[in-house]
């Protein structure tokens, strides 16, 4: 289900523009606004889930898809060989500030221990 006020649904909907790099029946993968690393892609499930928890208990299989796109996203933009940082903020202590289920996938220069 779509939330009218959800920013991420919004973009889902086309309301809202972004760099989309990759969509498919069911996910979305479209540029950070504010990237954190060369490469800072967001993956969204289309469907209105507030985080990787909801999502997870909900949906375990939308949660793989987002998991699947995130992997095609990182082979197209290079980062297999390299590797790569994959994370989900989850509510206040998570720092989530967009509260529709993302995937953060971080890459193209070393990106340091996780809790530095
Ligand atoms: P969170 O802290 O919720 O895990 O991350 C939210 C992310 O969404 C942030 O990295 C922020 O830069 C990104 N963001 C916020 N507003 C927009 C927007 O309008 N468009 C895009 N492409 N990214 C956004
Ligand atoms: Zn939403």
């Amino acid at each position: 289900m779509s939330t009218p006020d959800c920013l991420f649904c919004r973009i889902v909907a086309g309301e809202i523009p972004a760099t989309v790099v990759r969509e498919t029946a069911t996910t979305l993968a479209f540029r950070d606004i504010d990237p954190k690393a060369p490469v800072h892609v967001l993956v969204i499930p289309k469907e209105h889930y507030a985080d990787v928890a909801t999502l997870g208990q909900g949906d375990p299989a939308l949660a793989g898809e987002v998991l699947a796109t995130a992997a095609a996203v990182a082979e197209d933009e290079g980062l297999l060989g390299d590797g790569f940082r994959l994370l989900f903020n989850t509510g206040a202590y998570g720092g989530q500030e967009v509260f529709h289920a993302h995937a953060h996938l971080l890459g193209g220069a070393p990106l340091g221990p996780m809790l530095a």
